[in-house]
């Protein structure tokens, strides 16, 4: 018998909802060892069987609007009723010490205290593409622990939000008491993707103001006639300080997973999810190939001054690159 490819008892101890195998099983996804990620690809298929039982909920907002504070009431609410939540993020920007998002210790202080929660900042890594694949990883090792609510939190204000839409159950957007998308700073196209929104500091003298821009944004998202078979986007004051709306926020996701289990919806975006999480596999692997392929690397010089030099169109170039990668030289010689 070969070594096992990861230690043997790791697979039972995440099983068994062992928080710091999971920790470490989530540094493990994280590296970029080549050994290491054979280990975690070996650890996530002999888990794989026991992952997606979670309701995974996308979460972002602007820097400031109050994800920290409510993801802290919100965990804290959903512990209370026995649930075990994990939270995650994808951050590109971030790195690993002092990171924007998740990385500062002093965010979500109870709840990183909290044994039924699992805290996790955002890996380090440059690309949104690298970052984006091992939290969905991340994701399914939390859920092999025994973990029933994911969270992954990103920032409002770039492309990561589709891809925390893109592996989550459900994506929930924070707004701020105040006007439209630009004096928000959000990004086109964000509030589209939500499925609930909150508009999150409803409190003091800001409550009447956090219910207009409910109102508003309620009136908006109708126009958008966002074609979701039989679910209206929520849009709700809260305030994650006082933790008022916080478990009506919690009640409207089961009442959205419950609408989309019954009516199939549910199981197609997880499906979706899965073939496009394929298709992600799938261009990192072979960009990966080329980027290794002797053939590719000696042809990659002339190849890249032709196309720069305007001698050589970009789509044959990159065909001569496959071609070498998948032939080898010397059927391309022939
Ligand atoms: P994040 O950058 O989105 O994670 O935002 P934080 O959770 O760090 O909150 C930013 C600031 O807004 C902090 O000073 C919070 O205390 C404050 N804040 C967060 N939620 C609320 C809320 O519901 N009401 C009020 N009044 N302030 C809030």
């Amino acid at each position: 018998m070969s070594d096992p490819a990861f230690p043997s008892d790791w697979a039972e101890k995440l099983l068994s909802g062992d928080r710091r195998i999971l920790a470490k099983a989530v540094t493990l996804v994280e590296s970029t060892r080549s050994d290491h990620r054979d280990q975690a690809e070996a650890l996530i298929a002999a888990v794989m069987p026991h992952t997606g039982k979670s309701t995974r909920i996308g979460i972002s907002g602007v820097p400031g609007v109050g994800k920290s504070t409510f993801i802290e009431a919100f965990g804290q609410h959903v512990t209370d009723l026995g649930h075990r939540i994990a939270v995650l993020a994808v951050d590109p920007s971030s790195k690993r010490a002092g990171g924007s998002i998740l990385g500062d210790k002093t965010r979500m202080e109870v709840l990183s205290r909290n044994p039924a929660a699992f805290i996790r900042p955002s890996p380090a890594g440059s690309t949104l593409g690298g970052v984006a694949r091992r939290t969905r990883e991340s994701m399914l090792l939390c859920e092999a622990a025994g973990f029933d609510v994911i969270l992954v939190e990103t920032v409002g204000v770039g492309q990561s939000e589709t891809a925390v839409a893109d592996m989550t159950d459900m994506f929930l957007l924070l707004l701020l008491p105040a006007g439209g998308d630009e004096l928000q700073g959000l990004k086109k196209g964000i509030v589209e993707l939500a499925d609930m929104v909150l508009v999150n500091k409803a409190d003091g003298d800001l409550a009447a103001q956090a219910k207009r821009t409910a109102a508003d944004y309620h009136g908006a998202l109708r126009l958008l006639n966002k074609v979701q078979a039989d679910w209206t986007v929520p849009v709700l004051p809260c305030s994650a300080l006082t933790g008022q709306g916080v478990d009506e926020a919690w009640t409207r996701i089961q009442a959205f997973r419950d609408l989309g289990t019954g009516n199939g919806g549910f199981q197609a975006r997880r499906r979706d999810q899965a073939r496009s999480w394929l298709w992600d596999e799938l261009l990192a692997e072979l960009t990966q190939r080329l980027r290794q392929d002797d053939t590719v690397r000696d042809m990659l010089p002339a190849v890249q001054k032709a196309v720069a030099d305007g001698d050589l169109p970009a789509p044959i170039g990159a065909r001569q690159l496959v071609d070498a990668l998948l032939l080898g030289r010397n059927a391309l010689q022939k």
